[in-house]
């Protein structure tokens, strides 16, 4: 990243990229579900992202590992060209083809091409998990001759994008749900000795604050902490989120603010979360950014209304607007602990350097105490290199504050608010979940590790 907060642009810079292969095409073409070559990421940890109706063909479509050579099993590709059925690679028929070779499933059958997408032969858009691929043999172009401008690889990336998000198989979501609904109710996520203030703070709109919030809230309140968020947004997304009333005359985040009013009178107990609780906003709190310019200590209001709950929560998530303002400042003040959710998108960096000189200047005159503890990675797509581009970055400039757990993009996250659930509740099973619950049991158990550092 540079000074400015720019972000180099990977298809220039990239590693391993090619002039030719830098096109949007060439990127899409290294999903299959498994980690792209030099895909930094212990698969272990973040299983592959497959979807399970392309999974169940694998075996018929005689799907192969993703490695860079045809298994022993797998009977070599029949030539379409060749009237005697020779090995599509066998010299005597044809020349062999550039690449991409392994990615033609042992039972093609020549078909009309379907699709021609141009594109240059290079290895990027055929990399070595392309021979993983598991689209029914009929759809497969061949690997030379006619179509060989769609390489395998290429046709199935275009089916299975919106797939990337989708979940593990049944068995594996059930258990898991099971895990993150934690229907025992024991405290199975430790609890701090004291209350972290936590700050979801990044003036970028769309990075994933009100969701992180949601969820990591959640998440932590399902596992036997106690649990306060409070919603500093006007749009009132994470009250939407929770479910938790804030229409216009609901005692809201404002009267804390600009009247004084205690906390307990209006943080709402969340319905159908034990142990969590939430402080609306309503449209009022749009206002107050400008009426707090003329209060008394107007950069600490939020801080006096949270301390005077002392030891009462394991946990406060202040939901911020994605501003900088009086309503941002104020969260800054009242915590101990700033949580950047990172948007793995190209812009992802560009105005990160202004929060953390405010969150510096916030620090030196009005909270000695305040840290950038936690960042989290959201909306990772591990279909594009741009993604693990960014992920790179943020970790080589962030190091062990960024979290292991990375937020894939996944569909069942952005529905769950419409449903006034969090995912977590929502589809607990689902990788979205998932993801939260393991970035939640992360913070909880740094919490616990480093609580003097953060707290002191
Ligand atoms: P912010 O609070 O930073 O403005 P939001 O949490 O409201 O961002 O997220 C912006 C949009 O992105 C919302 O529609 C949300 O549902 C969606 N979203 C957030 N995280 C994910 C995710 N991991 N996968 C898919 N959609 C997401
Ligand atoms: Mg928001």
């Amino acid at each position: 990243m540079h000074d400015d907060g720019r972000y180099d642009d990977p298809r220039v810079t990239g590693p391993g990229e090619g002039t030719s292969a830098a096109g949007p095409v060439s990127r899409e073409t290294n999903f299959e579900g498994w980690p792209a070559s030099g895909e930094p990421h212990d698969p272990s940890t973040r299983p592959p992202d497959c979807d399970p109706v392309v999974r169940r063909d694998a075996p018929q479509a005689g799907a192969v590992r993703p490695t860079s050579s045809v298994p022993a099993n797998v009977p070599p590709a029949r030539d379409p060209h060749d009237p005697n059925g020779g090995p599509a690679n066998a010299p005597a028929s044809r020349p062999a083809p550039v690449r991409g070779n392994a990615a033609v499933p042992a039972r093609y059958e020549p078909q009309p091409p379907v699709v021609a997408v141009p594109q240059q032969p290079t290895p990027e858009s055929a990399p070595d998990g392309a021979a993983g691929t598991v689209a029914p043999p009929s759809d497969t172009p061949p690997a030379a001759g006619y179509g060989a401008e769609a390489p395998a690889s290429t046709y199935v990336s275009r089916e299975t994008p919106t797939r990337e998000e989708d979940d593990p198989p049944l068995a594996m979501e059930a258990m898991r749900a099971v895990q993150i609904l934690n229907p025992s109710g024991e405290v199975t996520m430790p609890r701090p000795e004291r209350t972290r203030v936590m700050c979801v703070a990044n003036q970028k709109g769309g990075v994933g604050k009100t969701t992180t919030t949601v969820n990591l809230a959640v998440a932590l309140a399902l596992h036997g902490n106690r649990v306060l968020v409070v919603d500093l947004d006007p749009q009132g997304n994470a009250s939407t989120g929770l479910n938790v009333p804030h229409h216009t005359g609901v005692p809201d985040v404002y009267d804390c603010l600009i009247d004084s009013v205690p906390l307990e009178e209006v943080a709402q107990a969340v319905e159908g979360i034990p142990n969590l609780w939430c402080v609306p906003a309503t449209i009022d709190l749009a206002g107050a950014e400008i009426e707090l310019v003329s209060v008394v200590a107007r950069e600490s209001r939020l801080a006096r209304a949270i301390a005077a709950y002392p030891g009462h929560f394991d946990y406060v998530f202040i939901d911020c607007p994605p501003s900088l303002g009086l309503l941002t400042v104020n969260a800054l003040v009242a915590a101990q602990e700033v949580l950047i959710p990172i948007q793995c998108e190209y812009y992802a960096l560009e105005g990160l350097n202004q929060l953390i000189q405010n969150i510096n200047l916030v620090r030196q005159h009005l909270n000695p105490k305040l840290e950038v503890s936690t960042i989290l990675l959201t909306m990772y797509d591990r279909r594009t290199r741009l993604a693990d581009a960014v992920e790179q970055d943020v970790r080589n400039h962030f190091g062990d504050k960024v979290l292991e757990a990375v937020i894939p993009r996944n569909v069942r996250v952005s529905e769950a608010p419409s449903y006034g659930q969090s995912v977590m509740t929502y589809d607990p099973g689902s990788r979205g979940a998932t993801s939260y619950f393991e970035a939640a049991q992360e913070i909880a158990e740094r919490g616990v590790k480093e609580p003097v550092s953060r707290n002191a």
